[in-house]
């Protein structure tokens, strides 16, 4: 430690602190904050040096050679997060915390290294001139290292990180809690200190050891209490905190005992993380009780030992592994198990803005305990359902799930788990994950695993396009068409796979025409009518009652397209004899056929005939969601027009400054043809989201 003290200060030489002072200051204050928690050597050595190799002429190399491997491969992780802090753009920064994480992951000591680094700087903030850089430094410190910090339960940090931010970020908001909780002080005349003489004294008689602290709370848990309930200060009674630490866990219910005895409880507050730890491995009782003078007071009752985890977290399983010679492996505890979660979440790829947004929610939200039917114990964030459970059973299970039975009963899907609560997956092998469940789940291990499945089918449908696109093209020039001809372009078309080229031209990034080009290069091409889109002949309006080309009428007889199905050749259909309207052809999975159910002798078997042939004209309604910007309207027709379909109606349904909802009636071909519609709307980046719509919600005019 001496050798790394003065190659430290040799290295930083002349340099100056914003504030002034020797730069060496700061990398002993960081060595410092981690000496006070007892951490080990290599720590203490790499908080010496951590900005050495970052800010002065020393090198990796000269770290090495000077202490070893273990120390040098410490200061290169702590360097690199602090390189990768220095990009301020978002999504870099984003990324930065990825690479953070996963260097955690490694060795903790690289993170525990960088957060006592951080708390030294915001320690220091206001020495910095900058109002700019201050913001974003504080709110780079509340995004990302308090969370962290809170994450691998190291909650002093936490909370000092949290309250110096706040300092920065919201200095009113603090000095006005401050201020009144300085009033209720002078006017209660040392609340904090009379209720922790009554606890003691209760403790004391009915023979209990144990020790009682108490304080105000911090000025930022405070209004973080005040924005997430929204209620003013005065409605904010519990701004005490108090905390009773026993001997042992028995001991620990004594007191819960004594202390339900002597004041009432406030019901729904109370909560035992010592039977069902949190995830980061904290354990304690909580409880609130109504106390003198009717204020609320807010309880934690745990040992020694617990205590020490909840204040320094991973830090004191670490001492704990080394003093102890390894009798506990630290990838036991579950807070590195919940660490390791996160990595593997990390690892599979996914965008870092994606990862961030999940990982914020994760960390705020408080947490529900289930069981599986062996009576496994699965933590998730509040407010989770049961398709987060099955992902956090495994991948596989939350994949082919298609119910849940919770407490034994069968409950949807989008149910709301509570603690306690017993759920019991029922899996299908042919089920796949729905793009439904991402409304409603909340861990981002479930969401990844549903975008990702979102996204694979996305891809699987523009490659159909793309090929049935090409095929047309390559046709109406006369070129044959085949995988093995466009494999042959791959290299000119700069793409690895002929998946990829259909894809490009199913999403619109590749014209077919330069793809047949691309196959064939020296064919000549009329480019002018090359490009305008493959046509679609039909185009004579649709009717209400039309020669239409169905097997299983009686000739003679009126038909009518169900409006509320709005059924399409290669749609499943059958034929409701109607009294005085002829028949009406709804698709299969019509609602309004329920109406019917009693009625056997009203259904009519049904199959499309050759429907070219008859020159009906099928029509299609769609709901569209669009975002609400100059052109998206424009684009819509534009796509719809290209891929050959014909607008014959349109209804805004519901319009707000974000969005705007319509319904398309489309004159198509089939089925198939919708799809391309439905697949090429899909590609703008206006489009929020196209469905088919079907039922009676829209049905406006059925058998008019
Ligand atoms: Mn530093």
């Amino acid at each position: 430690m001496e050798r790394a003290y003065a190659f430290a200060k040799k290295a930083h030489g002349s340099q100056k602190r914003a504030s002034g002072e020797p730069y060496i200051t700061h990398p002993v204050e960081v060595a410092d904050i981690l000496a006070e928690l007892k951490l080990d050597t290599d720590t203490i050595i790499t908080a010496l040096l951590h900005d050495t190799v970052e800010d002065t002429q020393a090198t990796i190399e000269d770290v090495r050679n000077e202490f070893g491997e273990r120390v040098a491969y410490l200061v290169d992780g702590v360097t690199k997060l602090t390189q990768l802090e220095l990009t301020s753009e978002h999504t870099k920064q984003a990324e930065n915390f990825r690479k953070l994480v996963l260097a955690m992951s490694r060795d903790l000591r690289v993170l525990l290294v960088k957060l006592a680094d951080r708390l030294h700087n915001m320690r220091t903030l206001h020495h910095m001139a900058k109002e700019e850089t201050r913001q974003r430094i504080a709110q780079e410190t509340m995004d990302i290292y308090a969370p962290l910090a809170g994450l691998i339960g190291m909650q002093s940090f936490r909370d000092e990180l949290e309250d110096l931010a706040f300092q920065v970020l919201n200095a009113e908001a603090r000095e006005s809690i401050i201020r009144r909780l300085a009033y209720l002080e002078t006017k209660g005349v040392d609340v904090v200190g009379r209720i922790i003489r009554d606890l003691r004294n209760a403790l004391a008689e009915q023979g209990l050891e144990a020790r009682v602290n108490g304080r105000m709370k911090r000025p930022y848990s405070i209004w973080r209490k005040m924005a997430h309930k929204s209620v003013v200060f005065e409605q904010l009674a519990d701004t005490m905190g108090f905390r009773i630490i026993t001997n042992s866990v028995e001991d620990c219910y004594r007191a819960l005992g004594i202390v339900h005895t002597n004041w009432p409880m406030v019901p729904e507050r109370f909560k035992d993380y010592i039977s069902t730890p949190k995830r980061n491995d904290y354990r304690s009782i909580h409880t609130t009780v109504i106390g003198p003078d009717k204020r609320r007071i807010e309880l934690q009752i745990r040992t020694e030992g617990m205590d020490e985890i909840a204040e320094r977290g991973l830090a004191a399983h670490w001492q704990y592994k080394y003093a102890n010679g390894e009798d506990t492996p630290l990838t036991d505890s579950l807070a590195y198990r919940s660490l390791a979660q996160f990595v593997h979440v990390l690892e599979d790829g996914s965008t870092p803005d994606e990862f961030l947004e999940n990982t914020k929610l994760e960390m705020f939200q408080d947490q529900v305990f289930c069981f599986t039917p062996k009576g496994q114990l699965i933590t998730l964030p509040a407010g989770a359902t049961p398709v987060d459970f099955a992902y956090a059973v495994h991948t596989r299970v939350g994949d082919t799930c298609v119910g849940a039975k919770i407490n034994g009963h069968h409950r949807p899907l989008r149910t709301r788990l509570r603690n306690g609560d017993m759920v019991e997956v029922i899996r299908s092998r042919a089920q796949t994950p729905m793009p439904e469940w991402e409304k409603f789940v909340v861990t981002g291990r479930a969401r990844y695993q549903i975008r990702k499945f979102i996204r694979q089918t996305r891809r699987q449908e523009f490659s159909r396009l793309g090929e049935s696109i090409a095929r047309k093209v390559f046709a109406e020039h006369d070129c044959d068409f085949s995988e093995k001809t466009v494999k042959g372009a791959l290299k000119r078309l700069k793409l690895p796979s002929v998946e990829d080229v259909y894809v490009a031209v199913g999403e619109g990034e590749l014209q077919a025409i330069d793809l047949v080009k691309a196959v064939f290069p020296g064919l000549p091409i009329d480019e002018e009518s090359a490009r305008r889109a493959p046509s679609r002949k039909k185009k004579s309006k649709a009717s209400e009652t039309v020669p239409i080309a169905i097997r299983g009428l009686v000739p003679g007889i009126a038909v009518h397209m169900g409006q509320c199905c709005h059924p399409l050749p290669g749609d499943r259909i059958v034929g409701i004899q109607a009294s005085g309207q002829g028949v009406v052809v709804h698709t299969i999975d019509c609602e309004t056929l329920e109406q019917y159910q009693d009625a056997p002798e009203l259904w009519l078997d049904l199959a499309w005939d050759d429907v070219e042939a008859s020159g009906h004209v099928p029509v299609a309604r769609i709901a569209i969601l669009l975002s609400h910007e100059p052109g998206a309207l424009g684009a819509v027709s534009t796509i719809v027009a290209k891929q050959g379909g014909n607008i014959s109606n349109l209804k805004i349904t519901d319009r707000n400054p974000l969005f705007f909802e319509m319904v398309l009636d489309l004159e198509v071909e089939d089925v198939k043809h919708l799809t391309e519609i439905i697949a090429a709307l899909r590609t703008n980046g206006l489009v929020q989201s196209v469905e088919r719509v079907r039922g009676e919600e829209h049905d406006t005019q059925r058998g008019a």
